[in-house]
């Protein structure tokens, strides 16, 4: 039979090219997990994915009752979840002012992190049922995030801290919309969930591996700069990242490249280690990188997982 996979915002980018490449392979049926519905639609269709290969389902990560509805919708389907990729984000660098999720968390963390965490979670006893021969938990991570990159020296950088403000609801009133309690940054708030995101897959892989068989995943792409990732960036920004990205940092790869990176991490048998960040080198093949200090820190990410359960109503 085709392999069923979720990938999460698939209306654009990253998630978009990742459906095509599967889709064309003829052994996949995407669903799209989309907060626009008909976006998707459109990008599904000029992207020339055929109708029998996909569904888009609504899913708004940015609220919890959205995303229980959303799994609750896909089990009504009767058809097995072999492969999720947590794939969605927002990216929030120019905001002076936090924005929050429907439960009040601070949106890029709510989002990218909780959000993600809560449907990771809900969707494991999914995919412990398939039969499928190789069943993945995929949650795209980031160079800028690892403080052991060029990149990810970049200032204001990727730092928990001791978790006070997720502790606190990150919500801006009685406590901090910062992870680590400081004061609101977007471009901080966005590399913090990016390190959640990797300290999530390695926690899921240390709890759940061995029981379930299922591989779990992270991986950096390569930086994907014309993506609407940057959508909120200043114009001068967007217009010099991408030529700076290829031929200074020769971090730069095309949404198509990335793409076929992340449908490799969905499908090709060489990439079903579990607990691996992989990473492409220049000549496009890939590789197990190594995470920063702090993106895998086994007690932070005990801490952030019990944090993040209690946060999400699961604990
Ligand atoms: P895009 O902005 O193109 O795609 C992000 C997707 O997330 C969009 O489809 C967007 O939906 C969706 N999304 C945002 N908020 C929500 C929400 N509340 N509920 C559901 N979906 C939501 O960016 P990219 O393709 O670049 O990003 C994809 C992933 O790749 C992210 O995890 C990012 O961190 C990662 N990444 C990107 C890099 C890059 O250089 N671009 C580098 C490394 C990692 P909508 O279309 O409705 O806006």
């Amino acid at each position: 039979r085709k392999g069923n996979v979720i990938i999460t915002g698939a209306s654009s980018g990253l998630g978009l090219a990742t459906a095509k490449a599967l889709a064309e392979t003829g052994q996949w049926n995407v669903i799209m997990a989309c907060r626009n519905f008909l976006k998707a639609e459109r990008a599904a269709k000029s992207a020339g994915i055929t109708k029998e290969n996909y569904n888009v389902m609504h899913l708004d990560l940015a609220s919890f009752d959205s995303v229980r509805q959303f799994v609750e919708n896909f089990r009504r389907l009767g058809m097995p979840l072999d492969v999720l990729v947590c794939n969605a984000a927002v990216y929030l660098p120019t905001a002076k002012e936090p924005s929050f999720t429907a439960e009040g968390f601070e949106l890029s963390v709510g989002t990218n992190h909780l959000g993600h965490f809560l449907l990771a979670r809900l969707l494991l006893d999914d995919l412990k049922l398939s039969d499928y021969s190789s069943k993945r938990l995929i949650i795209v991570g980031s160079i800028t995030g690892n403080t052991n990159t060029l990149a990810g020296n970049v200032p204001p950088k990727a730092n928990l801290g001791d978790l006070r403000g997720l502790a606190g609801g990150l919500n801006g009133i009685n406590s901090s919309p910062m992870i680590d309690g400081g004061e609101f940054d977007g471009a901080k708030a966005y590399k913090d969930s990016k390190v959640c995101n990797m300290l999530t897959m390695q926690e899921f892989h240390r709890r759940y591996h061995e029981e379930t068989g299922v591989t779990f995943a992270s991986l950096y792409p390569g930086c994907i700069a014309e993506t609407g990732l940057f959508r909120e960036h200043i114009p001068l920004f967007r217009l010099l990242f991408p030529p700076f990205q290829k031929y200074i940092t020769k971090g730069y790869v095309s949404e198509e490249e990335a793409g076929k990176r992340l449908a490799q991490v969905v499908s090709d048998p060489t990439l079903a280690k579990s607990g691996v960040y992989w990473s492409w080198n220049k000549y496009s093949s890939s590789f197990e990188n190594q995470l920063s200090e702090e993106a895998s820190d086994t007690e932070k990410a005990r801490k952030l997982w019990e944090m993040s359960e209690k946060l999400v109503g699961l604990a």
